[in-house]
């Protein structure tokens, strides 16, 4: 698999298309073009080629793509398979969302333990998640080893967060405390997810007219 250079452009798609064939294996559609697949994502069949031609050979000229096989190729090159462990930092409003309605195991994460320095949340349980004291962490990232935090947590209590999961070992974090995260290590990544920019650029769309 050649894996080189990829641009940020080409893996931030790799979602898209891994969504679209989950839901087209998911309806029993055995096989796909890349122009009907490029049609159903309104992207260009030579944009597919050129993505996918980054990781390999996919497809037969002709046949189209096996959308099973190319749904496990990208599954596996974003990682699904790899059972990552994920824990919630921060169970208000929003992580007590997350645990109770977001599909983690879809994703390929495991994910039965989060955090919380509220005495009503600590032994409580949501979907399978037992949420533990904040006492508890580094001892159980030590032991667990999780790659990936959710962090759910206030502002005030975000970059120091990010600094201890960091300083534990914590390699992805999710970020949906809207602060910008300071982080050195070129080793750890973070994904913001920022509600308010998209109903923003939202709102800029709809004004403009
Ligand atoms: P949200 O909708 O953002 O979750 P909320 O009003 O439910 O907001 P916040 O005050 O944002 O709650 O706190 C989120 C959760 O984070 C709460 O359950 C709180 O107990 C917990 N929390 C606060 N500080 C920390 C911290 N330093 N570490 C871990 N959890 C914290």
């Amino acid at each position: 698999m050649k894996k080189d250079n990829i641009s940020d452009a080409v893996i931030r798609r790799l979602p898209r298309y891994y969504r679209h064939l989950d839901d087209l294996h998911s309806k029993g559609v055995v096989r796909i073009s890349s122009s009907s697949l490029g049609e159903r994502m309104d992207i260009t069949a030579s944009q597919i080629r050129q993505d996918l031609s980054c990781f390999g050979e996919f497809g037969q000229q002709g046949y189209g793509y096996n959308i099973m096989e190319l749904r496990s190729e990208i599954g596996h090159i974003l990682g699904v398979d790899k059972g990552h462990r994920l824990i919630l930092i921060g169970v208000g409003h929003l992580g007590h969302a997350l645990a109770q309605n977001f599909n983690f195991s879809h994703m390929g994460f495991h994910v039965d333990t989060a955090f919380d320095i509220s005495c009503a949340l600590i032994g409580s349980s949501i979907n399978g998640i037992t949420v533990h004291s904040l006492d508890e962490l580094d001892d159980y990232v030590y032991a667990v080893r999780p790659e990936v935090a959710v962090l759910t947590v206030p502002k005030k209590a975000a970059q120091g967060m990010a600094d201890r999961l960091i300083s534990l070992g914590v390699r992805g974090i999710w970020n949906f405390t809207n602060v910008e995260l300071s982080v050195e290590d070129a080793d750890v990544f973070v994904e913001n997810v920022q509600f308010a920019d998209s109903l923003l650029t939202l709102s800029y769309r709809i004004s403009q007219k």
